[in-house]
């Protein structure tokens, strides 16, 4: 079969799956865990929305070198169970399984980047008996620097040998915009709200709100 010159990655959590991950709960009680040792990120019901995952992490990792302590390492602990929790009362998308078909019968290449750990990811995919659909997986293990940075994409790109212009990343948050607007790949959007592309300096492609509207945007690609 002749190969697309298209190649799709997808973000994970509400992306490919709904999941539900207390990602705001998870980032007060990260931020809550590090305040006896004098790191301060605000009030509790401000912290969701200033901060990523990441972002406390890697204030945290900055006090741990220069104070010799291991508080990261707790913190990665924190997160887990959330994402455990998350992940065991994920649900999927009916409408996925003849998307992901439609892919595979166009040869299209299909790929996945997760700021998730990979195990309880494959384990999802597993679940649902889609983990062949995909060409490669890369999680949070996998790279130095999660989303937003653009790391996980180029890996993808380099691994694949992907054309920039050819690919397009699909994913609800924008983390997701930022990383493809600064890897230079096209972002699709899939939520059912819009994203206001100025706040974050990102370029939204495409504004899908359901997988099937996606499909239909994939089939006319
Ligand atoms: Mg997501």
């Amino acid at each position: 079969m002749k190969k697309s010159k298209l190649a799709i990655i997808f973000d994970f959590d509400n992306t490919l799956v709904k999941s539900s991950i207390n990602f705001p709960a998870m980032k007060i009680s990260m931020a809550r865990h590090v305040k006896k040792h004098g790191i301060d990120f605000g009030k509790d019901e401000e912290v969701p929305r200033n901060y990523t995952a990441g972002n406390i992490i890697d204030e945290v990792k900055k006090y741990d070198k220069k104070n010799n302590t291991n508080l990261t390492e707790e913190l990665w602990g924190m997160v887990e169970k959330f994402e455990r929790l998350g992940m065991e009362s994920i649900t999927i998308d009916q409408d996925i399984y003849p998307m992901l078909e439609f892919l595979k019968e166009k040869g299209i290449s299909t790929s996945i980047l997760t700021n998730n750990s990979k195990k309880p990811t494959i384990e999802v995919l597993e679940r649902y008996n889609i983990t062949n659909y995909f060409d490669i997986v890369i999680a949070r293990e996998d790279i130095e620097k999660m989303k937003p940075d653009k790391e996980g994409l180029i890996t993808i790109i380099d691994k694949l040998s992907l054309n920039l212009d050819d690919v397009l990343f699909i994913g609800d948050s924008w983390v997701d915009g930022v990383a493809a607007t600064n890897a230079k790949i096209r972002f699709v959007l899939i939520h059912k709200n819009a994203l206001d592309p100025d706040k974050y300096n990102i370029k939204i492609w495409k504004h899908v709100k359901t997988i099937k509207e996606l499909t239909e945007l994939l089939r006319n690609c």
